[in-house]
């Protein structure tokens, strides 16, 4: 039998509470379940307690009949439609079919005609407690029975309800079952959700508070307790309150009840932001989430609570920040702006704004295109997409139109691409600054320096300009006409003689490092290519205090030049022929004076003798002039090497006073020489020569009164002062009296009065020395000279007496002594000798330094002194002679070199071999004076 078979004809129908029993019967989770030894036991007693052969306790379901037990019967399962006990199912009572063959129901049913070949069947509905009829407990022949008794009936239904009961007993044991295993599920789920909770609300980083509707802390994780500072044992049972500050407590005890009676929830929600209050007392912006729950029919609520302060510090320097930047923005006056990519405008300050004569936000949004006029806003983007494109900053000048202006403004506009936090550009950042009263300027500027260059380059004087730093920057026409040169730094020397360069850079240099101005003298080569001399001058040009430009301007002087040149030149010429002149006359002087002195024991008569005292007379006035023509020529020659030292002026003062007393007197005048304790710094012999000369000339030129001499200490210096009430110098001469040979009012040139080079010397020696000298007179009024000596510091004179003089005129022991002289000139030798043998010595004279030696290897003595001319013949020197007969006679004879030359060389040579040196002509008295200091000197170095 399958379900595949063509149905019987007969079916049998649905009880009216087919669903509910299908559920049911799905309930107890018996069909087709193994076999189970409680219901198999019951078969088997059934089939012993009735006698039949087949027992099924038998299930209707959807489809089919299935037994949960069968005895004597073969297949598990049955069609419903062939199942008798669908038929027994629609009853509560027990359901008998005698003999199958006869029931109309069954006549024709598959398990009638065929195997089993049933023909009696007993069924008692297995009948729930709901009422509900599942299928049957019944028993199958088959051999028809008549006979079922009422006993056999309740048997079967007791059988059914065994069957029923344990139906419902193992379905109460497998809901027990199951609820204890639901239940167990459940635990082990809360246990593990009560971990993850656990882990969860511990570890997470926000603080997570639960409170019930009164308020009360049930729980408190570590988060809070360290945002709060209290434990979880000494939150928990306290009210939430205690960790707000005091007003947010009490307003949180508003809104709970609040919400306790109207149900608001306004501390339900996400976000909000309150204060917490640390333990310590200090309050802390929190965020607060709460949400709502039940538990055990009570409300509860969590808290989840983060500490802001950080965010909200960052929020604040952020704000903070934005305001600078805004303050920033705000505060220049150059237009700032931010475009995007675009070309809109993202952000700009006031003064971009203003230039489009909108507000901020007006212009925010806009493009170039809808600011500027076509051909400027094209200009603007072409180079915005440039800077976008490249990357690369860029300086730009725009001229464009601004707002409530007439003229287009110029701006140079700095504008650096703008990037995001990952380096891309997002647009462009501009500064802008306004430079058009700059460019004027600049324009301005350039126009007066055009006028200038054109000034300097239309000038008739050769000017040039070069840069603050010396660079030649610019020749003007003049220059260029006059040089034949164009003009490039490389050859701007060129012009230049180059005698002339080296001096001129060098003096460039120094001006140029001092910022001075400077002037030099300098040949230029003209374009004919001859050089001329020019005064050059270069001054700096300054713009507020800066150098920016050196102008220079040039001056042809060559002829003024050349005639100074030529004056000096006479000048020279004037001295060399003064200097030869003299020294040609100072060798017969020389032999005169000689003669004279050696004369006067042989003149006896007095006609004789004042002939011979006029003689005298004029040779002393010879002889002055000649000396001061050799100081003149020496001092020109540069041959006269002052000796500085520190000098007590009375040293120099005290012999002149005394040298002049007996002079002044013989006039008449009266002769003052103030003391003076002060020390200078001077040559000792030449400012006495100075000095000397002064006074000559005030004893010379006063009749009447005081000639004076006064020291008076000024600031470093002295000042000696030469007085006198004498006649004075106009002022038109006072310039004149210091040149040589030139007199106030003595054309005719009378010698008794003066020779006119008194004051020559005094102005060479004043130059030599370092002496300013200076005249004031009065005509009638007298006169005074100046000579200004430096002092030295703190100095005082130790007033130690002056040695004495030795009288050079005195007797002198000269007698029996032997002296040698060399000269080649024969007068002046057969002078000397003369002169000598009058003083008593015995003479060896020789011209020559061979001579001599000769004719004293002949004498065989050993001289007392040697005088020697300087320059002999064949350019031996007479130092040569002293020289050789020291080597035969010893160091130790004195030797003196008397010569008429001015160089320095008989000096320099007398010098180094210790010998005394005069210059002729020498008077007799001064000649004999130095032999006897010389013949002295000598004596004590044995030498
Ligand atoms: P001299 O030999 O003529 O004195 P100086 O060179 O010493 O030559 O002086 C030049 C001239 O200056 C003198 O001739 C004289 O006219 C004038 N002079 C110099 N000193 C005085 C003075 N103290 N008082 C008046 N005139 C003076």
């Amino acid at each position: 039998m399958s379900a595949t078979e063509p149905p019987s004809t007969t079916e049998p129908p649905w009880p009216l509470n087919e669903l509910a029993r299908i559920n049911k019967l799905k309930g107890y989770c018996v069909l087709d379940t193994p076999p189970d030894p409680e219901f198999d036991r019951l078969t088997q007693l059934a089939t012993r307690h009735f006698g039949m052969p087949t027992v099924l306790v038998s299930l209707v379901d959807e489809t089919r009949q299935w037994f949960k037990a069968r005895y004597g019967f073969e297949a598990p399962d049955v069609p419903r439609r062939l199942a008798f006990c669908a038929y027994a199912i629609l009853t509560d009572e027990v359901m008998v079919v005698h003999d199958a063959t006869r029931d109309e129901r069954f006549v024709e049913n598959d398990l009638v005609t065929g195997p089993p070949y049933i023909r009696f069947y007993a069924g008692a509905p297995l009948k729930t407690p709901e009422g509900l009829l599942l299928g049957t407990f019944c028993v199958i022949d088959s051999l028809p029975h008549f006979e079922f008794s009422d006993e056999a009936r309740r048997d079967l239904e007791e059988f059914a309800r065994i069957v029923v009961h344990e139906l419902e007993m193992r379905a109460a044991r497998r809901a027990a079952d199951d609820a204890r295993r639901a239940e167990a599920e459940a635990r082990a789920a809360a246990e593990q959700a009560e971990a993850r909770y656990r882990a969860v609300v511990e570890t997470a980083v926000d603080a997570m508070i639960v409170i019930d509707e009164q308020g009360v802390m049930h729980a408190f994780n570590a988060a809070a307790e360290r945002m709060f500072g209290y434990t979880a044992a000494e939150a928990v049972g306290q009210c939430i309150a205690l960790l707000m500050p005091q007003a947010d407590a009490a307003r949180h005890r508003e809104y709970i009840d609040r919400y306790l009676n109207t149900g608001e929830r306004r501390v339900i929600g996400i976000g909000r932001e309150v204060e917490g209050r640390h333990r310590d007392g200090w309050t802390f912006p929190v965020e607060l989430s709460i949400a709502e729950w039940w538990m055990g029919g009570r409300r509860h609520f969590t808290g989840i609570l983060r500490d802001v302060s950080r965010r909200k510090a960052a929020e604040r320097a952020l704000r903070e920040g934005h305001a600078l930047f805004e303050g920033v923005l705000e505060s220049t006056t150059d237009p700032i702006f931010v475009k995007d990519l675009a070309g809109r405008y993202v952000s700009v300050n006031s003064a971009a704004a203003q230039v489009f004569g909108r507000a901020r936000e007006e212009v925010v949004g806009c493009m170039d295109a809808e600011l500027f006029p076509a051909a400027a806003a094209a200009r603007i983007e072409r180079t915005d997409r440039h800077i976008l494109a490249t990357g690369r900053s860029e300086t730009i000048e725009e001229v464009v139109p601004v707002a409530g202006r007439d003229d287009p403004r110029a701006f140079s506009t700095a504008k650096t691409p703008l990037r995001d936090s990952d380096g891309r550009i997002v647009g462009l950042v501009g500064v802008a600054r306004d430079i058009t009263d700059r460019k004027r300027a600049e324009e301005a500027l350039r126009a007066s320096e055009e006028r200038f260059r054109a000034l300097v380059e239309n000038a008739p004087q050769l000017m040039w300009v070069n840069r603050a730093n010396g660079v030649a920057e610019f020749f003007n026409l003049a220059w260029r006409t006059y040089t034949g040169q164009e003009t490039a730094e490389g050859t701007r020397w060129d012009a230049v003689h180059p005698d002339d360069r080296e001096r001129i850079q060098e003096l460039r240099e120094r001006a140029l490092a001092a910022g001075e101005p400077y002037e030099y003298e300098l040949r230029l080569r003209r374009a004919d290519r001859a050089y001329r001399w020019h005064i050059g001058r270069v001054s700096p040009l300054r713009q507020q205090g800066r150098i920016v430009a050196w102008v220079g301007t040039a001056m042809d002087v060559d002829d003024i030049h050349r005639a100074r040149e030529l004056a000096e030149e006479a000048n020279r010429s004037k001295s060399r022929f003064l200097a030869s002149a003299s020294h040609d006359l100072r060798q017969p002087m020389q032999s005169i004076l000689l003669f004279a002195e050696a004369l006067r024991p042989h003149v006896a008569d007095t006609a004789g003798c004042t002939a011979l005292d006029h003689l005298q007379q004029g040779l002393d006035a010879l002889k002055g002039l000649l000396d001061g023509l050799l100081d003149v020529s020496r001092l020109d020659a540069g041959i006269v090497q002052p000796q500085f030292e520190e000098i007590a002026v009375r040293e120099i003062i005290e012999p002149l006073a005394a040298a002049y007393t007996p002079i002044a007197q013989a006039k008449g005048l009266a002769w003052r020489v103030a003391p003076c304790d002060a020390v200078v710094r001077s040559d000792r012999v030449l400012l006495g020569r100075m000095v000397r000369n002064l006074i000559e000339n005030a004893i010379r030129y006063t009749q009447r009164g005081t000639v004076a001499l006064d020291c008076t200490a000024e600031g470093g210096r002295l000042l000696i002062e030469v007085r006198d009430t004498g006649i004075g110098i106009p002022p038109d001469q006072l310039g004149r009296i210091f040149e040589e040979f030139y007199q106030v009012g003595n054309p005719e040139r009378d010698r008794a009065q003066g020779l006119g080079l008194g004051l020559a010397i005094v102005r060479r020696l004043s130059t030599l020395l370092g002496h300013p000298v200076r005249a004031q007179s009065r005509p009638g009024g007298g006169s005074v000279f100046t000579v200004e000596v430096p002092l030295v510091a703190g100095a005082r004179d130790r007033a130690v007496p002056s040695p004495p003089v030795p009288d050079a005129a005195g007797p002198m022991p000269d007698g029996g002594r032997f002296a040698v002289a060399v000269d080649d000139d024969v007068i002046v030798l057969l002078a000397l000798r003369t002169m000598l043998q009058e003083w008593g010595y015995e003479v060896l004279t020789a011209a020559s330094t061979d001579e001599a030696m000769a004719r004293l290897r002949a004498a065989g003595r050993k001289p007392d002194v040697i005088l020697a001319d300087y320059r002999l013949r064949e350019g031996r020197v007479g130092t040569e002679a002293v020289v050789r007969i020291r080597e035969i006679y010893g160091a130790d004879v004195p030797g003196v070199i008397v010569t008429g030359e001015i160089g320095p060389e008989p000096q320099t040579d007398a010098a180094r071999h210790g010998l005394g040196l005069l210059h002729k002509p020498v008077t007799p008295r001064l000649l004999r004076a130095a032999l006897a200091r010389y013949r002295q000197e000598a004596l004590p170095s044995a030498r």
